[in-house]
């Protein structure tokens, strides 16, 4: 699989099952992938350590890009992934 491939498994799997990304607030359908911002990390706080920022408890995020207004659609990769594999499963 090459990297360009890789970038588009996750919206391509949601389109072949049917699911049609709009963005929330435009509401327009067309969605940029970059592949500097394609993966990383949202740290979270670790409340048994002052509340601190800890990477390790963080989420691994996909992100698409809503071309007409910027926003920014986030994706759990972990579970995108077992989703993405479970729909290539059943084809
Ligand atoms: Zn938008």
């Amino acid at each position: 699989m090459s990297e360009e491939d890789k970038i588009y498994r996750l919206p391509d799997a949601l389109e072949r099952k049917g699911i049609h990304l709009k963005c929330p607030i435009c509401g327009q359908d067309s969605f940029s992938v970059s592949p500097q911002l394609r993966e990383y990390i949202i740290p979270a706080m670790d409340k048994n350590k002052n509340y601190n920022m800890n990477v390790d408890l963080g989420n691994p995020i996909y992100t698409l890009v809503c071309n007409s207004c910027s926003y920014v659609l986030c994706f759990s990769i972990p579970i995108a992934d077992s989703i993405v594999d479970a729909f290539d499963a059943d084809e």
